[in-house]
């Protein structure tokens, strides 16, 4: 039998931050599976919701249990998995959400920064076998002890390239709010000009002198095992910068 190799598209909390927004990523969904046939979704938490949480936590106590934030933290991408299942049933695509625990994302103990460890895509290969769209919460897995536990702030990158590498993904889309990576922040420098091709060296080195665009752990993990990533723009939805070997 033929191997299911999805493309897996990822999309950041402001490209879900609003009901129109979750429309509009609905239809990309269902425009990029018309192309591909086969695709994973990686969903962030809906506009600024974990640093609202985060506060909220802070208000209760300056010292928070870091298992009990990271049940807290885990909540927001929750939400956003299922508005987005929702928008595609309405659209009659068929799809099913998954925790990242429900995804079989294995995660170290380290609460509120753990290492994916392994991921077992039993579960997400049966959904895709029968044509569903998966959608995955981003930012989370499940540790040994099967505690939900977190993967660091900016960590549904992390979800969507390693899922990307084990399901031997041809290539991994990060959506955004600007429409690639840029050679400065083009919303502090108006200047700054679009790059359309960049080197997983190079994407690290920009990521590692403050181009928070992507999580630069994330970036290790496409360059370890050559996973193909576009960033673009969820809103323009014109053609972004592409990083590869
Ligand atoms: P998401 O919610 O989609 O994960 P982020 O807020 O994490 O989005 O990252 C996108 C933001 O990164 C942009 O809005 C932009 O302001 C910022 N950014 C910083 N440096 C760069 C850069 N060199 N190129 C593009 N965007 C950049
Ligand atoms: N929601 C998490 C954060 O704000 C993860 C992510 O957006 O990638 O850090
Ligand atoms: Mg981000």
């Amino acid at each position: 039998m033929v191997e299911i190799k999805p493309v897996v598209l990822k999309f950041g909390g402001s490209s879900v931050a609003t009901i129109e927004r979750i429309k509009n990523v609905a239809k990309i969904i269902v425009d990029r599976k018309n192309k591909f046939k086969h695709i994973v979704v990686v969903v962030s938490a809906p506009g600024d919701t974990t640093d609202e949480l985060i506060e909220k936590a802070y208000q209760i106590t300056s010292d928070p249990n870091k298992r009990e934030l990271d049940m807290l933290l885990a909540t927001g991408e929750q939400m956003s998995i299922a508005l987005v299942a929702m928008a595609l049933h309405s659209m009659n695509c068929e799809a099913v959400s998954l925790t990242g625990p429900q995804a079989g994302i294995y995660a170290d103990e380290i609460h509120t920064k753990a290492k994916i460890i392994d991921i077992d895509t039993k579960r997400i290969k049966k959904y895709l076998k029968q044509d569903k769209v998966v959608i995955v919460a981003g930012f989370q897995g499940i540790n040994p002890n099967e505690d939900i536990t977190t993967l660091g702030r900016g960590g549904s990158d992390l979800t969507a390239i390693a899922l990307a590498a084990k399901l031997k993904s041809p290539i991994c889309e990060i959506y955004t709010d600007v429409d690639g990576v840029f050679t400065t922040d083009p919303r502090v420098v108006p200047e700054a000009k679009k790059i359309d091709y960049l080197t997983y060296e190079e994407m690290l080195e920009m990521a590692g002198t403050g181009a928070q665009v992507m999580m630069a752990r994330s970036i290790e993990v496409a360059k370890k095992y050559n996973v193909k990533l576009e960033i673009k723009s969820s809103l323009t939805r014109k053609s972004g910068t592409i990083v590869y070997k």
